[in-house]
């Protein structure tokens, strides 16, 4: 047996440096809403399915309360609607702004494929964003095998398994352990653990660093060691198997990872 298949991430790990797109949208809608949130309270969740993440700040307790406060009751189902439905135009229309393609993930995609190994995806976004993201990652010759998304599947989206099962089904690939998750949040980490696959955590690009390509250049060189340790702390203690500064950066590990599997090892 070998590595037959490697499951990436979208925001922060395909694309989008510092996972910038859902957070610009997330602090509009709150604001909106009255009860503006942080840069931390709308990273905290991130990776799980939009509407699922919308619920999750407002259970935040300071977010409940600044709600109470503000609306004079408690944040309740009718008002995850209410933002939800706020939020889906809002992301659509900034998502152009945050789809540059990472460095090095279009030729690590290509070194995959000339190994045999297939390409999957997941993602906490809607269909038509993922669409949308697809078609501008593709001009920017990335182009996954497979792309699912939470409505794709009965049971929704991270940290639950589903969207990497529905991978290896299109894709046809098995075992699961012959499978490699790679993202930039806690949930994909445990979405990759939960479907029995390897898994590996994105530091540098994503969302616990959070910063632009531009930011993270310009950043001094302590400035980055304290993202990058921060990063790498939230990942490892997610569970993750390997960390990897950027998934453009990935491929030794997929070697390694394996050299593992070909000596009969599982996650
Ligand atoms: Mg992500």
């Amino acid at each position: 047996m070998k590595l037959q298949a490697v499951i990436f991430d979208w925001a922060g790990t395909i694309l989008d440096h510092g996972s910038r797109a859902p957070v610009a949208a997330l602090q509009e809608v709150f604001e909106g809403a009255g009860v503006p949130i942080t840069v931390d309270e709308a990273r905290l969740s991130m990776g799980i399915a939009k509407r699922d993440h919308i619920r999750a700040i407002l259970e935040l307790p300071r977010v409940t309360e600044a709600w109470r406060l503000g609306h004079g009751c408690m944040p309740e189902e009718a008002d995850v609607s209410a933002l939800y439905a706020d939020f889906l135009p809002k992301q659509t229309e900034c998502l152009g702004n945050f789809s540059n393609v990472i460095a090095g993930v279009p030729p690590v995609a290509e070194a995959l494929r000339s190994r045999g190994i297939k390409i999957g995806s997941t993602t906490g976004y809607t269909r038509p964003m993922l669409e949308y993201l697809m078609e501008r990652a593709r001009k920017q010759s990335f182009a996954p095998d497979c792309a699912i998304c939470p409505q794709d599947v009965p049971g929704g989206g991270r940290p639950a398994p589903w969207m990497c099962y529905l991978n290896a089904i299109r894709m046809e690939v098995s075992p699961l352990w012959s499978m490699v998750k790679i993202g930039d949040t806690p949930s994909d980490i445990e979405e990759g653990l939960n479907a029995g696959m390897w898994t590996v955590g994105v530091t540098r690009t994503g969302n616990e660093a959070g910063l632009t390509e531009a930011e993270w250049n310009t950043a001094i060189a302590p400035v980055r060691q304290v993202v990058i340790a921060r990063a790498e702390k939230r990942l490892r203690d997610a569970g993750a198997h390997y960390l990897v500064e950027s998934a453009g950066e990935c491929l030794d590990l997929i070697d390694e990872i394996n050299a593992r599997i070909v000596s009969g090892e599982k996650p």
